[in-house]
């Protein structure tokens, strides 16, 4: 092999390293790597210096070439300082001085962390997993201090820290992850919010979370606050499936079974159900009369979420409050309460828009960071894969 193509296969950067001698080891190559004089600097005096002092060999783990381990050998100089009797070894980009694989190697290794398990990431590279573990640990994401217009706050289950939620800060115009707090107490969000510049910030999407709005209101005052579209919707279709499941639960056992797979079917939009689809819920509504009452008030508010624009909102919502009120619905009685509570913030949703992709994407992040970790008990690792992630993601995309 050419000594220049194994220069740069390895992604050796330094002018002064040439390639002594590279060899077949039957379970792995070797490469034999030696460098030439050159003038250094005193670290201590900064003086200059061309007088070897000896020699040391590092041993070095190279990139996996066809399904082989290279094996790098590497012949440092120590150098001595005329000047002060100071003695160091050369500075090399093509390795850290503590490390046992060239940064080429690293860089892959840490790129198969953001689309993979640690596990496979160390496999793909000859590393081992508790090395790239430890290099992972080394490496820093930065994330900004300064917070945009529009950030939503959301929880997920993350299971990390001894705490079941954590809580994802994002940028909900530039559908980006901002950043991972550890749990979802309003102290917690309170004291990040404080914590950044938030002057350019005017509106903050949330769920319908006490704690959220409470840690909001201390830290940023008076902001826009937009209750998050898929979250508050999500309550009625949870009311309606509460209902469901009561009336399953006074059925025999081949209703029952009926009554359980019909879920998703009773959250349909009525006018995406085929005829029979059409006829199915017919079937299951005759059953039961609360049942009806419960689709008919999802039905209501499906419709209401769906129809209305910022002009037609309010009088919409007023509607379905009262036909909730009207109900004798416990679970539907919870909702109303909740709408009315949030009444101010629902609204806003219909006045300010956003698109709920970055919902999805931010989620999606999450589910995957989580599943190639196969749960990580480690905040600050759950955080950085997640971080992570989106900064390999981006990168991809712009090439
Ligand atoms: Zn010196």
């Amino acid at each position: 092999m050419q000594n220049h193509f194994i220069i740069e296969m390895l992604g050796i950067k330094d002018k002064h390293v040439d390639v002594w001698d590279f060899s077949d080891q039957s379970d792995y190559l070797l490469v034999e790597l030696r460098t030439k004089v050159k003038k250094q600097k005193c670290p201590v005096c900064k003086e200059k210096t061309k007088r070897v002092h000896g020699y040391r060999n590092q041993k070095i783990q190279g990139p996996i070439m066809s399904n082989r381990p290279l094996q790098i050998s590497l012949r440092k100089r120590r150098y001595l300082c005329v000047d002060c009797n100071h003695t160091f070894y050369e500075k090399l980009q093509m390795v850290e001085r503590y490390q046992r694989c060239t940064n080429a190697v690293q860089t892959t290794a840490l790129t198969y962390t953001a689309v993979g398990s640690f596990t496979t990431a160390a496999q793909l590279t000859g590393m081992t997993t508790n090395r790239l573990l430890r290099l992972f640990n080394r490496h820093k994401i930065e994330t900004t201090k300064v917070l945009p217009r529009a950030i939503s706050i959301d929880e997920f289950k993350g299971d990390a820290g001894g705490e079941r939620f954590q809580t994802v800060i994002a940028d909900v115009e530039n559908k980006e992850i901002v950043d991972v707090l550890p749990d979802r107490k309003v102290d917690t969000i309170k004291s990040y919010l404080q914590s950044c510049d938030t002057s350019r910030t005017e509106i903050v999407v949330m769920d319908l979370s006490k704690s959220f709005k409470q840690a909001v209101r201390k830290a940023l005052g008076n902001p826009l606050i937009i209750a998050d579209r898929f979250h508050y919707m999500r309550q009625v279709y949870w009311a309606l499936d509460e209902v469901r499941r009561e009336v399953q639960r006074e059925l025999d056992k081949k209703a029952r079974i009926r009554m359980k797979r019909s879920k998703k079917l009773l959250w349909k939009s009525t006018y995406k159900l085929s005829e029979e689809e059409q006829e199915k819920v017919n079937q299951l509504l005759q059953i039961h009369s609360g049942l009806r009452e419960a689709y008919d008030l999802k039905n209501k508010l499906d419709q209401w979420f769906k129809e209305s624009d910022e002009v037609t909102a309010m009088q919409g919502l007023e509607e379905c409050l009262m036909a909730m009120n009207a109900s004798k619905i416990e679970a539907f009685h919870k909702v109303m309460k909740t709408f009315k509570r949030w009444k101010q913030e629902i609204l806003q949703s219909f006045m300010y828009r956003f698109n709920n992709g970055y919902i999805e994407g931010v989620n999606n992040t999450i589910k995957v960071s989580k599943r190639m970790s196969y749960g990580i008990k480690d905040f600050e690792r759950l955080k950085k894969k997640i971080l992570w992630r989106q900064e390999v993601r981006r990168a991809l995309a712009l090439v």
